[in-house]
């Protein structure tokens, strides 16, 4: 089979054997591990195979009420509002470095649920995580707020307060990732926490969740409630309990949450979803170099990054070189069982993924997109797909339009720069754009035009704790990472007090 090729590859070494058993199968609830209320459990999955490797509870209303509950008492009466920030970044750090520590461990559970490539979750992911919360440990102790000075007859201070019980909802393609980006600012403000993973991937949050107590922190300031979405996730984000919700994953279940959010309690929400991020190559761009990174922008992590290169536009006198050695980066691209060494590309995440992205292979060949490489499924069991290359693909093809959430490269040709943007921004979409220049007043032109929360010129997918992310557009509301997503969970209260004759003199 195609698989058993390409894992013998050359470049493909022996097996890395995962050293690590699955420990935590049940809800964190009041620093607790504890069944589901109902006793009902559901099957987490190897996407090489298909096969259950574990069995999770499933949480439904009740656990939902349980964890809020209880974050809700953490945050009231418990330590965790009240210790000074200093004890909270030191809580924090030690986390980090304890993660740090289980990193084998920590990527091998990441791989084994998820099918990412092993050495891709301990080089990539693994240290984003630790150098995330690393980043807000930092910020714990230099919140604050600010004094203004009105029309000089009152004292007026700006308080920066936590926001209260944070409901936060992550996906499953970077399980870990995730939940950095969501705990970290979170508990950096003090705030308490109800997390609810996506029901692909439950295990490595419980994991790191069990870390976080590990390094002191009290019980109820972060539960981790597994379970599917209409079940966990609805009963979380109409909470009446909630202050505030946080939310990963499409655009379609973003906007159901938005409305459950508003016709609860109006908590504010903050949407990370979807795009279909541009990825555009000038004709003065070093053409090898080029395809080297729209081949990454695009494929890296199964092509399951929200962010993801997914329209490649390439100038018309470059497109043909450029055509002919992108096919041939795909059709060199190693698949493979994701523990082994120099794999690139393991499965999808899931059934359902796997069958929309051949769904969506249908389409580009239906609506008259060339296949140039790839199409099919690779062997007989597991979600592994061939790398997909297609050219001649137009604005209004579906390929072009949805997110595929796959190995499915789109190659469109452009002919001048003013076309380019505007095709560019013809979406619904406004998440990230990739632009390869040698030209600066090109570079210039394209970061100002391009509607999108985050640009890369000359690099793709680079990320860093401090750099904001999030999208213009249907992509997202609000922004996480960087001093950004302390907004998100800071209250701003102002307090006026008269400066003279006040009622105490
Ligand atoms: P999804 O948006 O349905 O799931 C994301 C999270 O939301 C999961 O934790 C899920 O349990 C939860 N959820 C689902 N329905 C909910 C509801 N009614 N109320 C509250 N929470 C709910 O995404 P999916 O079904 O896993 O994937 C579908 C598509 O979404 C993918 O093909 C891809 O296009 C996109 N996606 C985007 C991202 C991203 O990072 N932006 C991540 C995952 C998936």
């Amino acid at each position: 089979s195609n698989l058993s090729r390409f894992s013998t590859a050359a470049a493909v070494q022996e097996l890395i054997t995962p050293q690590v058993q699955i420990s935590y199968t049940q809800h964190l609830i009041n620093g607790k591990f504890v069944d589901a209320a109902s006793g009902k459990t559901f099957p987490a999955y190897d996407p090489r195979s298909g096969e259950v490797i574990a069995y999770v509870a499933e949480g439904d209303a009740e656990d939902i009420n349980r964890a809020v509950s209880a974050a809700r008492k953490a945050f009231d009466e418990g330590p965790w509002p009240k210790m000074t920030a200093y004890e909270r970044s030191r809580i924090l750090l030690r986390f980090a470095d304890l993660v740090e520590k289980h990193s084998n461990e920590l990527a091998a559970l990441e791989t084994w649920n998820n099918g990412k490539p092993f050495e891709q979750a301990l080089m990539s992911e693994l240290p984003m995580f630790v150098r995330l919360f690393h980043y807000y440990a930092g910020w714990a102790d230099k919140i604050h707020g600010l004094t203004v000075p009105g029309d000089g007859n009152y004292h007026i201070q700006v308080l920066h307060e936590p926001i209260g019980v944070a409901g936060q909802i992550i996906p499953w393609n970077f399980p870990l990732l995730m939940f950095a980006w969501k705990v970290g600012p979170a508990l950096a403000c003090g705030n308490t926490i109800v997390l609810k993973t996506a029901e692909q991937t439950p295990l490595t949050a419980l994991y790191v969740a069990q870390l976080l107590h590990e390094a002191g922190l009290p019980p109820g300031v972060l539960n981790v409630v597994s379970g599917y979405g209409p079940t966990a996730g609805a009963p979380l984000v109409a909470h009446m309990d909630v202050d505030k919700l946080a939310f990963t994953g499409s655009t379609e279940t973003g906007k159901v949450v938005l409305e459950l959010a508003a016709r609860s309690n109006l908590k504010p929400v903050t949407l990370e979803l979807g795009g279909k991020s541009p990825f555009i190559v000038f004709d003065d761009a070093d053409v090898d170099k080029a395809v080297e990174l729209a081949h990454f922008a695009l494929f890296f992590n199964q092509g399951q990054c929200c962010c993801a290169g997914s329209r490649t536009f390439v100038h018309e006198r470059i497109y043909d070189e450029f055509l002919e050695k992108a096919k041939a980066r795909a059709m060199r691209r190693i698949v493979g069982d994701p523990f082994k060494k120099g794999v690139e590309q393991g499965p999808q995440i899931d059934v359902e993924q796997f069958e929309k992205v051949l769904r969506y292979i249908r389409s580009g060949k239906e609506s008259n997109a060339t296949l140039e490489c790839g199409g099919a499924r690779i062997g007989s069991k597991g979600f592994f797909i061939e790398p997909t290359v297609f050219s001649n693909v137009k604005d209004d093809m579906l390929i072009a339009q949805d997110e595929i959430f796959g190995p499915v490269q789109s190659i469109l040709k452009f002919k001048d720069i003013d076309e380019v943007i505007k095709r560019a921004n013809e979406t619904r979409y406004g998440l990230a754009a990739g632009v390869f220049t040698k030209n600066g007043d090109t570079a210039n032109r394209m970061m100002r035009a391009l509607k999108v929360g985050t640009v890369w010129i000359n690099c793709f997918d680079v990320f860093d704790a401090a750099i904001p992310f999030g999208g213009y557009k249907m992509s997202g509301i609000g922004r996480e990472k960087g001093i950004y997503s302390l907004n998100n969970y800071l209250q701003v209260k102002a307090v006026v007090s008269p400066l003279k004759n006040p009622a105490w003199i």
